[in-house]
């Protein structure tokens, strides 16, 4: 273990970490089992079009979220852009800044303008009160992110949109198998999608799922995920392609066999990460309910720099000098991006809470791909920076290297 500020890769020394260390490795279930599947699918050569295996997979998903409907799609972006549709939803839509790119873009890509709300400094999600203040007569709707698999505030969102006659829709790409109050994402607002996506917790190579207890919602999802195909040569409806094929639902009954394993694994990550970084000065990791169920997918730390000495980017180039591909979610913040940028450029001033997490936030590896050693060596790097933070501050201002982290473009 390293202990001297100049072994640190990012000053010179050796990586850590011979192989890269990833945010979002993909968890895998039983690889037997899957290939099992796969010559199924080739002996029987039905590939996709509503096939055995997502109905399965659709039956499946239901009952573990104990929902009526799921409709399995070729992934969460298209998902959200269908529900959407489905809604109904038109003009302005309330959305976070503060979540992946493609929340605002399944609304922009329909001509539906988002209109970035700011978040809840506790719980990163949209902030109630910030919302109401937002409501314009073309408002239709309000898009809540269940953010790194923690719930909205749905009870306050919720009664706003009863009150201004909203739709209610939520991202929970990150959400899969976590409950709220008790009951499980995926029953609450008019509907809510899912992210199958490889990098989430449960994938299917690519996917995802629209999940609703309204069962006209559901028929009209159904029909605009297939064209609008009601039958041979029958079309009612405007329509796309949203389907999800066969070996995506193979791979995503192997990996829900093994879920709770997955869980498993993520939850004695996410205490061991609590246990070594407990002392670390200016470093919180963000907790999870403990009354709720969760999938424990993200580790996420909160970097106070006054407390460490040390700000998050530099952290973040520590890490990847080490082989630790840490990653800054959601930064710069939607509103920062284009066309959002270019089109309503002042949007900053009315997200001072999401201007300051995008500068805080550092999400660490976990998931099946990382051991409890691994683990353990990442904690203990940063252990040895933030410890020593003059020592750090002096090293890293006579270092001969260029960063290389930030100005690597990732997805
Ligand atoms: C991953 C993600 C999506 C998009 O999911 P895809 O299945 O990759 O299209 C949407 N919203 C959030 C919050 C996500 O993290």
């Amino acid at each position: 273990m390293k202990q001297n500020i100049f072994d640190l890769a990012v000053l010179g020394g050796a990586p850590a970490f011979a192989e890269p260390l990833h945010v979002g490795r993909p968890n895998i279930g039983d690889r037997a089992r899957l290939l099992e599947r796969i010559n199924h699918i080739l002996d029987e050569r039905w590939l996709t079009n509503a096939g055995p295996y997502v109905q399965e997979l659709e039956t499946r998903v239901a009952q573990r979220i104990g929902v009526k409907h799921c409709v399995a799609m070729c992934n969460a972006t298209i998902a959200l852009e269908i529900a959407i549709r489905a809604l109904g939803m038109t003009g302005e839509v309330i959305v976070p800044s503060f979540t992946f790119v493609a929340t605002a873009h399944a609304l922009q890509w329909q001509h539906i303008t988002p209109v970035f709300c700011d978040i809840d400094p506790d719980t990163l999600t949209l902030d109630p009160r910030r919302v109401e203040e937002l409501l314009t007569p073309r408002t239709t709707g309000i898009i809540g992110v269940h953010l790194w698999g923690r719930a909205c505030d749905t009870d306050a969102l919720e009664n706003i949109a009863r009150r201004h006659n909203l739709r209610v829709l939520y991202d929970a790409a990150h959400a899969f198998a976590s409950s709220h109050r008790g009951k499980m994402i995926g029953n609450f607002g008019d509907a809510e999608v899912f992210s199958f996506h490889a990098t989430k917790f449960f994938n299917t190579f690519e996917g995802g799922a629209v999940v609703t207890n309204n069962d006209d919602l559901a028929a009209k999802m159904r029909l605009m995920k297939n064209f609008g195909f009601a039958g041979y040569d029958n079309v009612v409806y405007v329509g796309t392609n949203g389907k999800m094929s066969e070996v995506s639902a193979a791979m995503g009954l192997t990996g829900l066999e093994a879920l709770d394993e997955f869980i498993a694994i993520n939850y004695a990550h996410y205490q061991q990460y609590n246990e070594e970084l407990d002392d670390v000065r200016g470093v919180r990791v963000l907790p999870y309910d403990a009354g709720e169920r969760a999938n424990y997918q993200y580790v996420v730390l909160d970097i106070d720099a006054e407390k460490t000495g040390v700000t998050r980017d530099q952290l973040l180039e520590i890490l990847w000098a080490e082989n630790v591909r840490a990653r800054r979610y959601f930064y710069p913040g939607v509103h920062r991006m284009e066309p959002y940028r270019s089109l309503y450029p002042m949007t900053h001033r009315w997200l001072p809470v999401t201007e300051k997490m995008v500068e805080r936030v550092l999400v660490l590896p976990t998931g099946t791909a990382v051991s409890g050693d691994d683990i353990r060596t990442i904690c203990h790097l940063l252990r040895v920076v933030i410890e020593q933070p003059s020592e750090f501050a002096r090293a890293w201002n006579e270092r001969p290297h260029a960063p290389t982290a930030l100005s690597v473009t990732v997805q």
